[in-house]
This record gives C-alpha cells, sequence and structure tokens, in this order.
C-alpha cells in the first residue's frame, strides 16, 4: 500500500510515532516491552517502542512535529527527579517555551487523530483537525488549557509508571484528553469555555517556569484507566 503525507499529498511517508519512541524507551528501561493500556477499548498492548504509523507524513513534515516531541520528551524527563509524594503538590518546572510543551501534546492528539482516520475511518478530532494543522505546522494561533502532572502509580506499593492510549473525555463538562505517558499525564482542554476556577488554577499552557503537580501516590487499582490491565493478570479493580 502506498501512503500519501495526510498534510502535502507526497510519498514517500515515514514511520510517525504517536508518541515519541523515547518514551517507550525511558518507560521500559530493561525491560523487552512496555505496556500500554486502550482504556477505550479496555485492551492492553505490549510494545518495544509504542504505537507508530507508516502512512501519515512524510519525512519532512515529521521532522516539522519532531520539534514538540524533543521538546516533551526532555520536559518529562525532568519529571523524574520528583518521587514518591503522601500529598500532592505543585512545584515550578523549568519550561522556556511553553507553547512548545502545549505543542507536543497537541500533536500527539493530532497524529493519534490521523492514525484513527486511516486505519477505521473515524475521525476524533472532527472539526478541531484543521485549525490544529495549521497551528502545528504553519504559525495560527490553537489556544488550548493544559494541565501537566507526574502520577506516582504503584502496584503493591511498587511504583509502575504506567502508560495508555490517548482518552477523550469530558473533563469537568469540557471537551479534554488526557494523555498518559508514564512519567507524565497531560490534560489537554479543546473547546473554548474554561474549566471551573479550582481547575483553571493549574492551567500551564502559557506558564514559564511550568506549574506541575506531582500527585500522592496511587494504587493502580484505584484509576479506572488501568482496570483492562488488573483484568487481564486476573485481578479485580
Ligand atoms: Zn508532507
Amino acid at each position: 500500500m502506498t501512503y500519501k503525507c495526510v498534510v502535502c499529498g507526497r510519498s514517500p511517508t515515514v514511520r510517525s510515532h504517536i508518541v515519541p519512541a523515547a518514551f517507550a524507551r525511558d518507560l521500559r528501561d530493561d525491560e523487552p516491552n512496555v505496556v500500554v493500556v486502550n482504556p477505550a477499548e479496555g485492551s492492553v498492548k505490549f510494545s518495544q517502542s509504542g504505537e507508530w504509523h507508516p502512512g501519515l507524513l512524510c519525512d519532512q513534515h515529521e521532522q516539522a512535529l519532531g520539534v514538540f516531541d524533543d521538546y516533551g520528551v526532555r520536559f518529562a524527563r525532568s519529571l523524574k527527579t520528583y518521587g514518591v509524594t503522601e500529598n500532592t503538590m505543585a512545584v515550578s518546572v523549568k519550561n522556556d517555551r511553553p507553547e512548545r510543551l502545549a505543542g507536543f501534546a497537541l500533536a500527539v492528539i493530532w497524529r493519534w487523530h490521523w492514525k484513527h482516520r486511516l486505519n477505521i475511518g473515524e475521525s476524533p478530532l472532527g472539526p478541531y483537525e484543521s485549525p490544529l494543522r495549521e497551528h502545528l505546522l504553519g504559525s495560527s494561533p490553537f489556544p488550548v488549557s493544559l494541565i501537566v502532572t507526574k502520577p506516582n502509580v504503584t502496584i503493591e506499593g511498587i511504583p509502575a509508571p504506567m502508560a495508555a492510549d490517548p482518552v477523550r473525555i469530558r473533563f469537568a463538562g469540557r471537551n479534554s484528553y488526557i494523555l498518559r505517558f508514564g512519567v507524565m499525564d497531560m490534560i489537554v482542554r479543546m473547546d473554548r469555555n474554561k474549566w471551573p476556577a479550582e481547575i483553571e488554577a493549574h492551567d500551564t499552557s502559557e506558564r514559564s517556569p511550568a506549574h506541575v503537580l506531582i500527585e500522592r501516590t496511587k494504587d493502580i487499582r484505584g484509576i479506572p484507566a488501568f482496570r483492562p490491565l488488573i483484568e487481564r493478570f486476573g485481578g479485580t479493580a
């Protein structure tokens, strides 16, 4: 099958990782695979370098998104210094280019959208696709609200960074996505209606340094998104 770049229509296309492969490499450490949960389908995948698609983008456009990928990887790595905490706390994290951090989250959502559209014909982004593409690969603004947290997920008390596919949700009544990268979670509000003030207070889309919530330690069984994983291994959620 010959694919054409979804932006410019040119062939050939190159391998596009939905989430930069560095996340999977960092997460799996010495293990052969990383575990990725799909909360929407209730499925679990094992992957060496995370999910990718061969037919989204030409080399030029894949590289154009690389600046966001690199920034997101570096930012997530900088959160590793924050360890287990009993109470959720807010910290300030170096973030010289806030628009790139938001762009990283949006690039993941956009690629994930296209994977669905090419594979099963669904268009999860609907009317957001075109303005999002013009923002990421052009220069038009795309205002979002972004909340960044470092999850501290444990299994029987042992830290277990868990990744999951993007999930579209209504969060506090707003059109949002949750991205779980294992070492970092992001909640991205897509529509223009603000979240309630107590949530909006944690928006870091334009903050430098970034405002990040280091979450209190949570057992995996208390997180609904990871129920498929627990059931897969014969546990009860
Ligand atoms: Zn292209």
